[in-house]
């Protein structure tokens, strides 16, 4: 189906003098910037964006895992134009805004679960400060506490965590780490990546083999001393890195091992939080309360930069324990941004969580979900593909590299894709699909239609 552009659009082209300033993030800046037709997005609207030069992209990607309640909605449009309007910008030290106690408190009361306790919340401005925060806020709680010696973090090969020192430290890809491995955060281990391609590939939801690769935490807990470890941080279902569904169990089991040794867990849920599963978080989804949660991406639909961290009372209790009531400005924690609680972030926040709601958005996710799965697992036997996997609507095709030449041909298949009208995220040889929740069953069967025709092109 064509949709129409939300205003007349004048076309226009980009050239490569055009482009010749900007440095373009976790882009090959050369090839794109030499493509004949370089991929310029100029407006967009529900499921779709349109390209400077007027072709209509279904987005099978939420944007990048973030634009959950689709493009443009009205209603958050609004909210934001309002308060910009009204109150532009607010000091985030000593002074608050109305919209962020009341964001917090609806974060608390409406996203999360009451029993889970994680009712305090620190915002941020993307993801990779949430984890930032969320480490720093670890190591502040465990001084707190006059546990000091507990300095060390456990992440996971083929984690993402942003690209902050910390998040790089704790997050587990090379590429992103190479060029900075002097500067990585000491004392942090990792674990191993849960995946297993013999006995994981074209597994729907959470495996069933490899619960047990969680006690490999108990050996570095043997290893390093509980008493030196300050957090575990995962992404409940790395995504970056291709679409990782837990397998069963393991969550639970990590939990357990936390609690065992008074280690904090953290769960980053930049793109699992807000509906990608069908439930406000991945928590819910699995059932297994952390400590902390990282957010970004769906808090504000992305239409604003935001992040925050959900954090259990008895962390925030250990801090403001740490001062005085004897009138005297004592902050209990320092850290903070320029921009955390940032006026119009909160607005776009207040009218996310509201659209989420009035549209029934996570339901809508969770009850499309099936027909996304079997949409995806279409595809296996298609040339080249060598594993389908999926849960809530996070989907990942992974194709055979061409030899010599890892990534080409994942690259090569969503430029193809979007040429033929659909935008899907390549990582590696790895196409990830993660539609806005607004998706429908008609806009998943162009999606995998368009994939499964291009696929048959490929080389
Ligand atoms: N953590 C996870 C799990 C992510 O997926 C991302 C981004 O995709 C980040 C952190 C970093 O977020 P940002 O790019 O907003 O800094």
């Amino acid at each position: 189906a064509t949709a129409s552009p939300p205003t007349t659009t004048t076309t226009t082209t980009t050239t490569s003098d055009d482009m010749e300033a900007l440095w373009m993030p976790f882009t090959p800046n050369k090839l794109f910037k030499s493509s004949a037709r370089p991929r310029v997005l100029a407006r967009a609207k529900g499921m779709h964006y349109w390209t400077t030069d007027g072709r209509q992209i279904l987005d099978g990607t939420a944007g990048l895992w973030c634009t959950n309640a689709g493009h443009c909605p009205d209603p958050i449009v609004k909210a934001i134009q309002d308060q910009v309007a009204t109150l532009d910008y607010c000091p985030s030290f000593l002074f608050g805004h109305p919209k962020s106690f009341e964001y917090a408190n609806r974060l608390v009361s409406e996203l999360l679960v009451p029993d889970t306790k994680l009712n305090r919340v620190f915002f941020t401005m993307c993801g990779s400060t949430s984890v930032d925060t969320a480490m720093k806020i670890s190591l502040a709680y465990h001084v707190a506490r006059g546990d000091g010696t507990r300095y060390r973090f456990i992440g996971r090969e083929r984690g993402y965590h942003g690209v902050g020192f910390g998040g790089l430290s704790v997050g587990g890809i090379l590429n992103n780490r190479r060029a900075y491995a002097s500067c990585m955060i000491p004392g942090v281990d990792h674990l191993k990546s849960t995946y297993h391609r013999d006995r994981h590939a074209y597994t729907r939801g959470e495996p069933e083999w490899g619960g047990h690769l969680a006690e490999e935490l108990d050996s570095l807990v043997s290893l390093h001393g509980a008493s030196t470890i300050a957090a575990v941080i995962l992404e409940p279902v790395p995504g970056s890195t291709g679409v990782l569904p837990p397998p069963r169990g393991y969550l639970r089991r990590i939990r357990e091992i936390c609690d065992a040794h008074d280690i904090l867990l953290i769960f980053d849920e930049v793109i699992t939080g807000f509906g990608r599963l069908g439930r406000g978080t991945a928590s819910e989804y699995f059932d297994v309360v952390p400590d902390l949660i990282t957010c970004a991406k769906g808090l504000t639909n992305a239409m604003i930069p935001a992040g925050a961290v959900f954090c259990k009372g008895n962390i925030y209790d250990a801090l403001m324990n740490t001062t005085p009531d004897d009138g005297s400005p004592y902050i209990e924690l320092f850290h903070g941004y320029t921009y955390s609680c940032h006026p119009v972030a909160m607005a776009a926040g207040l009218a996310t969580l509201d659209y989420y709601r009035d549209q029934d958005l996570f339901d809508r996710a969770a009850r499309i979900s099936p027909y996304f799965e079997e949409g995806m697992h279409s595809l296996k036997g298609l040339p080249n593909v060598v594993d389908v996997r999926n849960i809530g609507l996070m989907g990942a095709v992974e194709l055979e590299p061409y030899p010599g030449s890892p990534g080409r041909r994942g690259h090569e298949l969503m430029e193809r894709c979007f040429e033929d009208g659909v935008m899907v995220r390549q990582t590696g040889d790895t196409i990830a699909l993660s539609p806005p929740l607004i998706v429908s069953e008609g806009d998943i069967d162009v999606i995998v239609d368009t994939i499964s025709r291009n696929l048959r092109k490929l080389r």
